[in-house]
């Protein structure tokens, strides 16, 4: 029996894991459950998961919850640093970072000094602090299992190859809702509009992401660090059917490719059963039902943001810390409509530019540089909104 963390339960990643661990409920149980603000959610999930501890982060809401489970064993907990805490207890044997943003980074931090497998959602933890995890997590012998599709496809056509080196890693993008659209096209889009994603249902801001190319530039970066290949080892394609989960390229030039319908259902369980494939029995891709499957360059001219993380990367430091958390100031301004689509690049480039960049941050570095990146960022959005 696995015994799971899931920071972010009430999440898409969150209650699409619930549903694996629902299928397979003699191979997992659910030790910690954690949410933001969705208290309703988190208690219904207690009292079907039975966990020892729930964490709820907004602290107004723990009354609340206490309250609701108080017939139960369950212990409540409420608040950020309480992430940091459930992460360490002994009744957890694998975490899962479902929860979404830089909020993943110190939990995840923990959970590795205390030996715990991670299977990783959450990629703002590794395009923060990669630097850091990576080492610590080599050092402390946990892995770092990856729940993204495209790093699931590369790590899933890594397996028995750890004495090949890669040439090459090729990152498939469905393109978003925006794809073949012009810089023109995308001026008035509306939040509405920037939600709907063609083929995958999921939280507000990957969708933003999404929309813009900036999950793609998250992921070549998560990539990085993942696969300890450089910014010139890494292409993207834009692959609008989703099919093509990523590739790998060797050095003889051979390609190795992971497929399947898009669902996140099988990248969480491949990450919570790894080493071992779980029977599943969700739809099966078949070739019939696909005439034809497309790749096409990405528009970085529209799309500034995957371009831009290019560059963070190759600047390295905090570079793409300050590009992270200016995106995810961005975002939100977005989706509070205070700032346009196209803007958000603008102010991306505009901390980038600004930022104090640092070759060799520190944890405690890369916490201020957060909390300065966030400042200026909201003092852009506050200047347009004048
Ligand atoms: P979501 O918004 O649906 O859910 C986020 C979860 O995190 C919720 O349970 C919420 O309560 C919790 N949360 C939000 N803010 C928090 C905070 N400040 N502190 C603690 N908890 C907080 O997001 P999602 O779509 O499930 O994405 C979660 C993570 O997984 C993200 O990093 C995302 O990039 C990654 N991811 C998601 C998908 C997907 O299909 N949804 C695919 C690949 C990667
Ligand atoms: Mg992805």
């Amino acid at each position: 029996m696995k015994r799971i963390a899931i920071l972010g339960s009430t999440g898409s990643i969150g209650t699409q894991a619930l549903d694996v661990v629902m299928q397979h409920s003699d191979a997992f149980s659910v030790s910690v459950l954690t949410a933001q603000s969705n208290a309703d959610l988190l208690v219904e999930q207690a009292l079907q998961f039975n966990p020892s501890h729930v964490v709820i982060g907004d602290e107004l809401k723990y009354a609340f919850v206490k309250k609701a489970l108080s017939g139960t064993s369950i212990q409540v907990l409420a608040g950020a640093d309480a992430l940091q805490e459930v992460v360490c207890l002994d009744n957890v044997d694998i975490v899962l970072t479902a929860l979404v943003g830089y909020a993943g980074l110190l939990p995840t931090v923990k959970a590795i000094k205390a030996g715990k497998p991670i299977a990783l959602a959450n990629k703002e933890t590794l395009v923060v602090a990669g630097s850091l995890i990576m080492p610590l997590a080599r050092e402390m012998g946990v892995p770092i299992l990856p729940v993204d599709s495209e790093h699931s496809a590369i790590f899933q056509c890594l397996m028995g190859e750890s004495h090949n080196p890669i040439e090459k890693v090729i990152l498939t993008a469905s393109g978003g809702p925006f794809r073949g659209k012009k810089r023109a096209d995308l001026e008035q889009v509306t939040r509405a509009q920037a939600l709907k994603h063609p083929n995958w249902s999921m939280g507000a801001k990957i969708t933003i992401d999404s929309a813009s190319l900036m999950n793609k530039g998250l992921e070549v970066i998560e990539a990085a660090w993942l696969f300890d290949v450089k910014a010139s080892q890494i292409d993207v394609v834009v692959h609008p059917q989703s099919i093509v989960h990523s590739l790998v390229q060797f050095e003889d030039g051979s390609i190795k490719a992971q497929l399947g319908l898009p669902d996140m259902k099988l990248p969480i369980q491949f990450a919570l059963g790894y080493p071992k494939r779980m029977q599943a029995d969700f739809p099966r891709f078949d070739f019939r039902n696909f005439a034809s499957l497309t790749f096409e360059q990405p528009d970085l001219e529209t799309f500034r943001n995957l371009g831009l993380a290019f560059q963070a990367l190759d600047q390295g430091g905090n570079m793409p810390c300050i590009l992270n958390a200016a995106n995810e100031v961005a975002v939100a301004a977005f989706l509070k409509d205070e700032i346009g689509f196209l803007e958000m690049s603008d102010l991306l480039a505009d901390c980038m530019a600004k930022g104090t960049f640092l070759l060799n941050p520190s944890l405690e570095d890369y916490i201020t540089t957060d909390k300065l990146t966030r400042e200026m960022a909201q003092l852009w959005v506050k200047q347009q909104n004048k």
